[in-house]
């Protein structure tokens, strides 16, 4: 899956979509790779109703993300200022990179450093 935990990005459909004026940038807090959703901190938020429990005596309204379609978003390029599509590509240290594919912004690495990767990304065309 192309977004993970902790990324920013845009929500560009469903009910909790931005507009061109207003746009709803948010950060993920959970990623569920295995149905391709994402939790975005205050997308697709629900209330459920709890009864008085030990935990929470006082009942009530409780408020809660639930996951939303990863195609709902896009990660985010602060150099854009939007969400765009994100490629992936190898830094000079062989780490792998996603980066904005339309500014061609660095949008973070992941993963451990590859030597490997590190001769082919000298050796193909930045
Ligand atoms: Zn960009």
């Amino acid at each position: 899956m192309h977004i993970r935990k902790d990324d920013q990005v845009e929500v560009i459909a469903g009910d909790d979509k931005g507009t061109p004026s207003s746009r709803r940038i948010a950060k993920v807090l959970r990623a569920i790779p295995s149905k391709n959703k994402v939790v975005v901190q205050g997308v697709n938020r629900v209330y459920k109703h709890m009864k008085p429990s030990q935990k929470n005596p006082q009942g009530g309204r409780l408020s809660k993300e639930m996951p939303v379609d990863v195609s709902n978003v896009m990660l985010f390029c602060p150099k854009c200022n939007r969400g765009v599509r994100q490629g992936a590509r190898f830094t000079a240290e062989g780490r792998k990179e996603r980066y904005c594919k339309k500014c061609g912004q660095g949008l973070g690495t992941l993963g451990p450093k590859k030597p490997a990767h590190a001769e082919a990304a000298k050796a193909a065309p930045r």
